[in-house]
């Protein structure tokens, strides 16, 4: 569909590898207002999971390939290449961008088009395709995120703990959710399907569909 999306799927992924002077990976400016998510994310979470969470995962990615082989990297490429600690708080970095990329309060509030009839060819409704997804929120159990991965036609949900990523799998992502309890527990506490029952509300599915391949 976009051959212009790098094979990673982030739509932002030019600015987000690009690096300072010190070879260092930065913190990009979110794309909208941090208060623009409410009520369905509140602005403290936008500040802390985006300003903190993300701001200290790209930190300890830089600290942890400096004077490695790693260091000019692109993130999708020290994901699928490294592990340990470079991993998971690359893979940290990569999956909160993605994350948040997808937001919008005023997006596309449903997909459409091919991204539709392909939801409804692997799950038979867009109905079901959110059920299947948030029961795979709700039982991932601990942290992790949940992914809808695309190859040619098919589409495929995945529950990965901790940083874990379909990168690292070769598969390619379209859409994410951040299942850790710092996603949540600002605004809906231990109340986890609360939090994916907002979550459906700011999808932004145009973005969705720009990733699609
Ligand atoms: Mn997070």
């Amino acid at each position: 569909m976009n051959k212009d999306v790098c094979n990673c799927g982030l739509l932002a992924c030019k600015e987000v590898n690009t690096k300072d002077q010190e070879n260092r990976f930065t913190l990009l400016p979110l794309a909208y207002a941090e208060n623009s998510l409410e009520p369905y994310i509140s602005e403290k979470t936008v500040r802390f999971h985006y300003g903190k969470h993300l701001a200290a995962y790209i930190d300890n990615t830089n600290k942890l390939k400096a004077g490695t082989p790693f260091d000019d990297l692109p993130l999708h490429e020290i994901i699928v290449k490294s592990s340990g600690g470079l991993f998971n708080n690359a893979a940290q970095v990569f999956n909160h961008y993605f994350y948040f990329e997808a937001f919008h309060q005023t997006g596309l509030r449903m997909p459409a088009g091919k991204l539709l009839h392909l939801l409804e060819k692997n799950f038979g409704s867009f109905e079901q395709f959110k059920e299947k997804f948030t029961l795979s929120g709700m039982t991932l159990f601990g942290s992790g995120w949940v992914w809808l991965v695309q190859d040619g036609e098919k589409l495929e949900i995945m529950a990965l703990p901790n940083a874990e990523n379909p990168l690292k799998e070769h598969k390619y992502p379209l859409l994410t959710m951040d299942v850790w309890e710092h996603a949540y527990y600002l605004d809906t506490q231990n109340a986890r399907a609360k939090y994916i029952e907002n979550f459906w509300q700011v999808i932004d599915w145009k973005v969705i569909e720009k990733r699609m391949r």
